[in-house]
């Protein structure tokens, strides 16, 4: 059954919030996220409401023209390497269309 572009939306921050709160939780200690990965986490749900991609269903790795700065690329892309393998702890997640 196909998502609406609506869940796929909310699917991705969902997947955002998990990584970046596994990254943090390891790398920077505490329960809550540190004001970096707050930061981080609002700077990608804000490329995700403004992706142009989602009505296609465009993953960010596929994505032809990233919108994502430099310096927020290379930090995601430590969230994603570092949480990524992590998520095999969450086999549903693994399973659907992310980052
Ligand atoms: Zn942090």
């Amino acid at each position: 059954m196909a998502r609406t572009t609506e869940e796929y939306i909310a699917d991705r921050k969902r997947f955002m919030d998990k990584i970046i709160s596994i990254y943090c939780r390891k790398n920077h200690g505490g329960d809550a996220l540190c004001e970096e990965c707050s930061e981080l986490r609002d700077y990608a749900f804000m490329k995700i409401d403004k992706c142009g991609h989602n009505a296609s269903k465009t993953r960010c790795k596929d994505c032809p023209g990233t919108c994502y700065s430099k310096e927020m690329h290379d930090r995601i892309d430590d969230v994603v390497e570092f949480s990524g393998p992590r998520m095999i702890l969450h086999p549903i997640l693994l399973l659907k269309d992310r980052y």
